[in-house]
């Protein structure tokens, strides 16, 4: 465990799996105490066990964060348990895929809910306190790290509304980098190619048999590489700002 970040705190959506938890484990050993937040609540209760046998602090919020009151309640409840906030890392996200034509409208809906409107509500509750830490916390900067996508640089048939959403989380960050500049804030983001996670396990039928062959066929990125990543853009020296980071798995040529 190092003691580079103690005293500071990180704030972690979808941190029930995949990115998420490994990222939480990255920052815990770093030495920040990490809030974790998703749904599944015995998930959470489990990675607070194992940071804390590591000799790190976390806590968990088990919510839904597409619910306004619900992602502003976490912000209160992380300042409220340790007094700040210096790291947020918008990272929980869907993905529901296939021809527009055939998609539901409701899978449209939940993918915007949470890539877009959720990550919207966390910023938004979390600035105060990312602002008050860069003025004043032992760092003297404080960090947001949005999670979108090689889908968010690159549109593919049948990824339309996850296109969307993370071609949106791309052109957010970069506005809002420009808007906290000044205030030593730094806004960044992450471009995940492929990454073995639950993410890609939610789709049956044709689609379902197209991602498992196109896992298949390539050697792809472990969500440790992606919490690498994560951790190598919050640790920079405070005038230097990783304003985005794409990684790829080496063999991935397309997307499916
Ligand atoms: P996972 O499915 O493993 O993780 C998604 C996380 O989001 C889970 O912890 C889930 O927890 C949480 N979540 C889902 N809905 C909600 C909600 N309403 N409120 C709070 N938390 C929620 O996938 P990944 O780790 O792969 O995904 C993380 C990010 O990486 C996403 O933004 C994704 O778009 C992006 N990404 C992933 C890639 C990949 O190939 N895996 C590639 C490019 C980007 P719970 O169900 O407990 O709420």
């Amino acid at each position: 465990m190092s003691s580079k970040f103690s005293g500071t705190v990180a704030l972690v959506t979808g941190a029930s799996s995949g990115i998420g938890y490994a990222t939480a484990h990255a920052l815990a050993e770093l030495g920040a105490r990490v809030v974790v937040v998703a749904r599944r609540k015995d998930r959470l209760d489990s990675l607070v066990s194992a940071i804390e046998q590591s000799g790190g602090t976390a806590l968990a919020i088990a919510c839904d964060i597409s619910d306004r009151a619900s992602a502003e309640a976490a912000v209160r409840q992380t300042v409220d348990c340790f007094g700040r906030l210096d790291i947020l890392i918008n990272n929980a996200g869907v993905m529901i895929i296939g021809p527009v034509v055939e998609n539901e409208v409701e899978d449209w809906e939940r993918m915007i809910s949470l890539n877009q409107q959720a990550l919207l509500y966390m910023t938004k509750a979390a600035l105060p306190h990312l602002k008050a830490s860069a003025q004043d916390g032992t760092r003297r900067v404080a960090d947001i790290v949005n999670i979108s996508s090689y889908a968010g640089r690159v549109a593919s048939p049948n990824f339309a509304v996850y296109t969307m959403t993370k071609f949106g989380v791309n052109g957010f960050t970069e506005a809002l980098r420009q808007e906290l500049a000044s205030s030593h804030v730094r806004v960044g983001v992450v471009e995940p190619g492929a990454v073995k996670t639950e993410l890609n396990d939610h789709h049956k039928g044709a689609i379902g048999d197209d991602i498992e062959a196109f896992f298949a066929s390539i050697e792809a990125l472990d969500a440790e590489d992606i919490a690498d990543g994560i951790a190598y853009m919050v640790t920079r020296p405070r005038h230097a700002a990783i304003s985005e980071l794409w990684i790829m798995p080496t063999e991935q040529g397309h997307r499916a």
